[in-house]
């Protein structure tokens, strides 16, 4: 069996029938991420224990147990997500060092699916960025060119995964950071709708926002992870009750008579020619497949960047309250604690843990949140978001589907924008609306730029209709340029 391209299912029939163990599966990506790694540093953490893991799989299958639909599937998960055992620092020297007593939720139902935890993924600081350039444990590498940015802020899952490292990783996006990443590296990424996925033991940056979801290689992956990590949790009073559909069972490409949206909005040539090129042949193979064309408009995403920036800098300013250096990570270093006062304490420990992005958005969202502002602000942009939502609604009384590219340019070199914040933010022109009116939404790969970088497209559905997505997305998949290309680190 070739592990570089089996799915998920190949590789745990195999595992289940014996063909192959669990260990086996797992020693082969530790050395792949051995001999790799290095060139991306897309880990934060190498799991020293995942063979042993691995056989404790191995061994229960011997016993005749029934080890679940991922049985010897070799996962990594972003560092934003609590592993229990394993350091979770979500890219910040302020939980360097922690390690947490639990796994988060969507872990701990990979694990209960057989899954094994290869190690923990490189990402910006608290999730904050669009290009892995603000993690503390350095950049991660784009494996396509390595002069450029894998995306953010998953950049490690995406870049792990594009490298095949992984079999299989899980992101988090709060503004695109599942599809952009994905869409940079040239791999599969889902954001589920909000409240489909657990956010129990994910460390939080905007918790109205936040949503976890499957970064792979291929649809068939997504559906089958997706399946696995949604439902209820009795821990996050956020996740709705819905069944959850065998979505990869149900995956058909027979996209026939279904209603594809344009958003007026986004189709005013703000996009670089590449991607203009890629996104006009995916469109033009959707009509060929037979998918009907609506156009719609959303007036109101002209304002999601700003309203998105302000709700997430709020929400991060309260969540980030709880770095203070007394109950778990990083404490700045004082001669004799006991003559500091409290407020030097914070201030040393804080100012020293968190980098410059981070204390940015602390003190835009602080200030968003004092009184006196709090209404003109926070507020209004909350009031703002609940139209959004409701324009939304409308247009998907006329359409099954959102289409559009996921960002207006393929992956840009390091450092190109990182000394310009504003720059940087409008990368998240076509994603953050998603995210605000609580949709779900995907990336698929499409084409490549002149500069053999792949680009991707973006799909877009009302809550709950993720298998809409999934299908467009296979049916695209078919016809995909990017297929059975392959990164230089690889
Ligand atoms: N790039 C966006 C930001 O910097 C998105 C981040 C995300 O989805 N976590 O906040």
């Amino acid at each position: 069996m070739d592990l570089l391209t089996a799915s998920f299912q190949d590789v745990s029939s195999a595992v289940k029938n014996k063909k192959i163990s669990a260990a086996e599966v797992t020693q082969f990506f530790l050395n792949r991420i051995d001999r790799l790694n290095p060139q991306l540093n897309a880990f934060t953490h190498v799991n020293i224990n995942a063979v042993a893991d691995a056989e404790l799989v191995d061994a229960e299958i011997a016993s005749g147990k029934n080890t679940g639909p991922l049985s010897g599937v070799v996962f990594g998960i972003k560092d934003m997500l609590c592993t229990k055992g394993m350091p979770s620092t979500a890219g910040s020297k302020i939980l360097q060092g922690f390690i947490p007593p639990y796994d988060a939720t969507v872990v701990a139902r990979l694990k209960k699916a057989g899954a094994i935890i290869i190690g923990k993924l490189n990402q910006d600081e608290f999730a904050m960025g669009s290009s892995n350039e603000t993690s503390f444990y350095g950049n991660c590498k784009n494996p396509w060119n390595t002069d450029f940015v894998p995306g953010g802020s998953s950049g490690g899952s995406a870049a792990a995964q594009a490298s095949r490292l992984t079999m299989g990783t899980i992101g988090t996006d709060t503004g695109g950071s599942i599809r952009q990443p994905s869409n940079f590296c040239g791999i599969v990424g889902i954001k589920p709708t909000y409240g489909r996925v657990s956010r129990y033991g994910i460390i939080s940056y905007a918790s109205s926002l936040d949503q976890a979801g499957p970064m792979v290689s291929s649809v068939t992956d997504a559906a089958k992870s997706l399946e696995i990590i949604c439902g209820h949790d009795e821990n996050d009073s956020t996740t709705v009750k819905n069944s959850v559909e065998e979505f990869s069972k149900n995956l058909n490409p027979n996209i026939k008579g279904l209603k594809i949206g344009l958003i007026k909005e986004f189709m005013l040539g703000q996009s670089d020619p590449d991607v203009e090129k890629v996104f006009t042949s995916a469109f033009n193979e959707l009509k060929k497949m037979g998918a009907e064309i609506v156009e719609l408009s959303i007036p109101l995403i002209e304002f999601a960047v700003p309203m998105y920036y302000l709700i997430s800098a709020s929400e991060a300013s309260s969540n980030l309250a709880r770095y203070d250096g007394v109950k778990y990570g990083f404490r700045s270093e004082f001669k004799d604690l006991s003559s500091v006062n409290l407020e030097d304490f914070y201030a040393e420990t804080r100012g020293e843990g968190f980098g410059a992005e981070v204390k940015r958005r602390i003190m835009l969202g602080t200030y968003c949140l004092s009184s006196g502002y709090f209404d003109a602000y926070y507020n209004k942009a909350c009031q703002v978001r609940r139209l959004l939502k409701n324009q939304y609604t409308e247009a998907f009384k006329k359409c099954d589907v959102i289409f559009s590219p996921v960002t207006t340019t393929p992956a840009f070199k390091i450092g190109e924008k990182s000394t310009d914040p504003l720059k940087m933010y409008l990368n998240d022109i076509f994603t953050t609306s998603t995210n605000l009116a609580g949709l779900g939404g995907m990336s698929v790969p499409f084409g490549m730029s002149s500069e053999n970088l792949p680009i991707g497209v973006q799909l877009t559905c009302a809550p709950y209709q993720e298998q809409k997505i999934l299908n467009v997305a296979y049916a695209l998949e078919k016809v995909s340029l990017v297929q059975g290309k392959v990164p230089r680190v690889y």
